[in-house]
């Protein structure tokens, strides 16, 4: 969300939305809660059609920030497929670096704040692995592309934050002052 400001563009966050659907009751909700609470990815294809029609809608013209998305090699195809149409491209894909053990406790403690069902400690593990499996991929094919920032993303929300917008100023994307 700050970085979201920084760059005045909207934040599109895959799992905010889904958690909206779910808090909601809508179709969409009923369809992907089951895939959240057990730390699983929701299917590719109900995940894509959500993002193809979000950057269809008006307001991404000046550009976006895409939060939790793409995270799997099909998303990857999807999501340039959806590029092409709009004629937009990636400028950069941030990759926050973290130590397991720290990730395990935070989500801990978030889930306690937040009251998140899907932030007990076997499922953050399980979501630690389908990470591994699915999206660890991913840096791989973006690092090949030459888009991918590696942040550390370890500290409190105001240094990463100041440490993700000075690589972005780095590679020259348009920050607001401050
Ligand atoms: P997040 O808030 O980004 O951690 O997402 C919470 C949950 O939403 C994930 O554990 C998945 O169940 C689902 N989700 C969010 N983004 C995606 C995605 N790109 N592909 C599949 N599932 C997703």
């Amino acid at each position: 969300m700050r970085l979201s400001q920084a760059c005045n563009v909207p934040a599109i966050s895959t799992g905010d939305i889904f958690r909206s659907n779910v808090e909601n009751g809508t179709e969409l909700g009923q369809k992907v809660a089951v895939f959240m609470n057990a730390g699983k990815y929701v299917p590719d294809s109900l995940t894509n059609d959500l993002v193809r029609s979000r950057l269809n809608e008006p307001g991404v013209e000046g550009g976006f920030l895409l939060d939790g998305y793409p995270r799997t090699e099909a998303q990857v195809a999807e999501l340039d497929d959806i590029l092409a149409g709009t004629g937009h491209s990636l400028d950069v894909v941030v990759l926050l670096v973290a130590d397991s053990d720290e990730i395990v406790k935070r989500l801990s403690k978030r889930a306690l704040e937040q009251g998140r069902s899907d932030d007990t400690e076997e499922v953050i593990r399980h979501r630690l692995e389908v990470y591994a499996e699915q999206t660890a991929p991913l840096i791989e094919i973006y690092s090949e592309r030459g888009l991918v920032v590696e942040v550390d993303g370890l500290g409190a929300v105001d240094e990463v934050t100041r440490r993700i917008t000075d690589a972005l100023d780095a590679r020259g994307i348009t920050l607001l002052a401050g």
